[in-house]
C-alpha cells in the first residue's frame, strides 16, 4: 500500500500544512511520498525529505508546473497514480481545486476533509457545517482525499531526510488555462490559517475603519493574524481572504478572540476547533457564549482599547 502526499508550496517554502496532511496519511498507513510539483522548488523538496515518515520526494519540475494550475498538475498526479493507492492533500485552495479534478480523471470520488482516520479506507468527515460527523467508507480502489488540517498536528522534523528523486516535466500543459497574476495582500502579519492566535471582527465593528482602529492593535500586540465573520467582510470592513467559517478558512489556532461575532453555525464551523475561544459580545445570550472558554459581555469598542492598553 503505497500514498502520494501532494505538497503545498509556493516554490520557496513547505507550507505546515504539508507536515499536518502528512500526519493524516501516516494513520492510514503505508509507504509515503511526497511530490513536490513546482519549478526551481529544490528548498521545498529538502523540507519535504526531512519530515518523519516520508520514503522519498519526487520533486518534479517544470514551466507548466511553476503556478500549479490544477488542470497541469491533476494530469501529472494521474500519471504517477498507477504507483498508489492513495492519493492526499491538505483541503488548502491547491487542494480543493487539484485533487477534485485527479478524482474526475480516475472516475473515483473523492472523500473531502476528513477530520479522522478510523481504518485505512474508513473516515470522519464534518458535514452540515459541523453539525453532523459522517463515517464513511471509500471503497474505490485508488483513494483521492483532501485533509482539514486543523484536526491534526504537524508530524515532528528528521535528522535522516529522505531521498529525493528529481525529474524534469517537459510537457506544457493541456493549455486549458493560464496563470495571469497572483494578488496576494502584503503585510507583516501571521497567515491565518497557521497562525497561533486569531484575533477577529464581526459586524460590530461597523465599519473599515473601526475595524481597523480597533482590531488590528489588539491582533499586533499579541502577534496574532486576523480574521472576521462573513458578515463583516461583506460589509467592505474586512478583506475577504480574512473570512473565518465555512465559505472561509478553516483555523484552529491555541487562541481565537471572537470580538463582536454573534456565534452563527457558519462561523463556527471554521474555528471551534480552536483551543482556547474567547468572546467579547454585548449581548450575554449570543450563542458565541456557549462554545467560548471565557466570555466577557461589554462594549467592544471599550472593552478592546482597554485590553489593548493592558497588553
Ligand atoms: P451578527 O450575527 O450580526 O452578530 C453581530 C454580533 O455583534 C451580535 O451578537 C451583537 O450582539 C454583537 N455586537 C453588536 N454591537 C456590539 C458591540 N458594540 N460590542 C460587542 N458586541 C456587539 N459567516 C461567517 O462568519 N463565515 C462563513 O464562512 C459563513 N459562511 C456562510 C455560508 C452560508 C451558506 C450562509 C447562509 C451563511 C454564512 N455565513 C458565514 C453567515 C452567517 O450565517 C452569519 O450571518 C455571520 O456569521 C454573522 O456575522 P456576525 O456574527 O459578524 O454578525
Amino acid at each position: 500500500m503505497a500514498i502520494l502526499l501532494i505538497a503545498e508550496h509556493d516554490n520557496s517554502t513547505l507550507s505546515d500544512q504539508t507536515a499536518r496532511a502528512l500526519n493524516a496519511a501516516g494513520r492510514i498507513g503505508g509507504e509515503i511520498d511526497i511530490l513536490v510539483a513546482g519549478k526551481a522548488a529544490g528548498s521545498v523538496a529538502e523540507a519535504a525529505a526531512r519530515l518523519h515518515g516520508v520514503r522519498r520526494v519526487l520533486l518534479v519540475e517544470g514551466d507548466a508546473l511553476a503556478h500549479q494550475l490544477a488542470e497541469n498538475v491533476s494530469d501529472l498526479i494521474v500519471s504517477l497514480s498507477a504507483n498508489y493507492d492513495t492519493i492526499i492533500a491538505a483541503a488548502t485552495t491547491n487542494g480543493k481545486n487539484i485533487l477534485p479534478r485527479v478524482a474526475a480523471l480516475l472516475d473515483v470520488m473523492q472523500v473531502s476533509e476528513i477530520i479522522e482516520v478510523v481504518a485505512p479506507d474508513t473516515f470522519r468527515r464534518p458535514i452540515y457545517a459541523g453539525n453532523a460527523i459522517q463515517t464513511l467508507q471509500a471503497l474505490d480502489a485508488t483513494k483521492v482525499i483532501t485533509v482539514r488540517t486543523a484536526s491534526f498536528s504537524p508530524v515532528e522534523s528528521t535528522n535522516s531526510p529522505a531521498p529525493i528523486e528529481t525529474t524534469a516535466h517537459a510537457g506544457t500543459g493541456r493549455g486549458l488555462s493560464s496563470f495571469i497574476g497572483n494578488a496576494l495582500s502584503a503585510g507583516d502579519r501571521p497567515e491565518l490559517s497557521s497562525a497561533k492566535i486569531i484575533v477577529s471582527g464581526g459586524r460590530a465593528l461597523g465599519s473599515r475603519e473601526k475595524f481597523e482602529a480597533v482590531i488590528l492593535p489588539v491582533a499586533d500586540k499579541l502577534g496574532a493574524a486576523v480574521g472576521a465573520s462573513r458578515a463583516a467582510v461583506d460589509a467592505g470592513y474586512a478583506p475577504n481572504d480574512w473570512q473565518v467559517g465555512q465559505t472561509g478558512k478553516i483555523v484552529a489556532p491555541d487562541l481565537y478572540v471572537a470580538c463582536g461575532i454573534s456565534g452563527a453555525i457558519q462561523h463556527l464551523a471554521g474555528m471551534k476547533d480552536s483551543r482556547v475561544i474567547v468572546a467579547i459580545n454585548k449581548d450575554e445570550e449570543a450563542p458565541i457564549f456557549q462554545i467560548a472558554d471565557y466570555g466577557l459581555v461589554g462594549d467592544i469598542f471599550d472593552v478592546l482599547p482597554e485590553l489593548e492598553r493592558q497588553l
